[in-house]
């Protein structure tokens, strides 16, 4: 089970704008989740 020790390791990616924990694997350099980015675009 290296995988799930690998994954628990790695502290919670949340959105600074909803708090919504989003998907690790989400571009590094992006702190919001996809709602709150289009939100940011308009
Ligand atoms: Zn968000």
């Amino acid at each position: 089970m290296m995988t799930l020790e690998f994954y628990r390791n790695l502290p919670d990616k949340q959105c600074k704008e909803c708090g919504k924990v989003m998907d690790e694997q989400h571009e590094c350099y992006v702190q919001e989740c996809e709602a709150c980015l289009k939100n940011d675009a308009m």
